[in-house]
């Protein structure tokens, strides 16, 4: 699927829009720690969901009810409410409402909105995928066989991954930064890396490899394809490299709720290579 040979894909990206306009007012409403920190139980993910994961679900929902309404068919997945029929399963809308809810409930700026659609059942199936940065404010985008963009720029001739001189990437993203994972990965990351980012959001992350801010990124433990299937496709589609390192077959996780795989991104098979590297309990 792709801009021009699916007339109806055009409303995913606004879709897409109208939920983060929905999301940033609502943030605004609900501007303190205090106010964001409120527990609503746990989500069908397992993580324990916060009063405004919950909102900006609605939100989004309202955008897919509309959709709906207007004849789209497909099978929703989102991080708090699980799984949501609206009448095909052959085409699956993927949703991280807040990917890096602790960093909005905490005020820290990286949070992000992620939305993926694919036709089939795995990472190698999302044919779109939105990524929207409410920290810098930044649109990442990319369609399967379309390519990928930041701030409607078409991403291409991304620069290489820097190393130095002992080859090491010169940086390199983690996420799943629970010290107990962080001190399990510690020799195989002082192997594989000069310096260490941890952003706290899985899709914004992988993001930064797409025009190379960061030489690669690794999750310390298994993520959940709502975190990582619209990203996986902005970085592939940018030109760099994606692994659910857990599959022998590098996009086979499945598009569920359940932890599967760790995820790795990089911009070439030699900086995979080394990323795999990188022991995860
Ligand atoms: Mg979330």
């Amino acid at each position: 699927m792709s801009p021009a040979s699916s007339a109806s894909a055009a409303d995913w990206p606004e879709a897409c829009r109208r939920s983060v306009e929905g999301v940033r007012q609502m943030l605004r409403d609900h501007p303190a720690t205090a106010d964001r920190a409120v527990e609503t139980g746990r989500g069908e993910g397992g993580d324990q969901a916060l009063v405004i994961d919950r909102a900006a679900e609605e939100i989004i929902f309202a955008e897919l009810d509309r959709l709906h309404a207007e004849g789209r068919r497909f099978v929703a997945l989102s991080e708090e409410r699980g799984e949501v029929d609206y009448g095909d399963p052959g085409t699956r809308v993927v949703i991280d409402p807040i990917d890096g809810s602790m960093n909005a409930k905490r005020g820290l700026r990286p949070h992000a909105l992620s939305f993926a659609v694919a036709t089939g059942a795995t990472m190698d199936d999302v044919c779109f995928g939105y990524v929207y940065d409410f920290g810098a404010g930044e649109e990442w985008m990319a369609w399967r066989d379309g390519g990928a963009f930041l701030d409607g720029q078409r991403l291409t001739g991304a620069p290489d991954e820097r190393r130095v001189p002992d080859g090491r990437l010169e940086l390199v993203a983690i996420e799943s930064a629970h010290p107990d994972w962080v001190a399990a990965a510690a020799e195989g990351l002082q192997e594989v890396a000069h310096r260490l980012r941890a952003i706290g959001s899985i899709a914004l992350s992988m993001c930064q490899v797409a025009c190379t801010r960061v030489d690669g990124m690794a999750t310390l433990w298994r993520c959940r394809s709502v975190d990582a299937a619209a990203s996986q496709l902005i970085v592939r589609e940018s030109g760099g490299l994606v692994a659910f390192s857990a599959y022998d077959e590098p996009l086979a996780a499945p598009l569920d709720l359940e932890p599967h795989s760790p995820v790795l991104a990089a911009r070439s098979e030699h900086g995979l290579a080394q990323l795999r590297r990188i022991p995860v309990r």
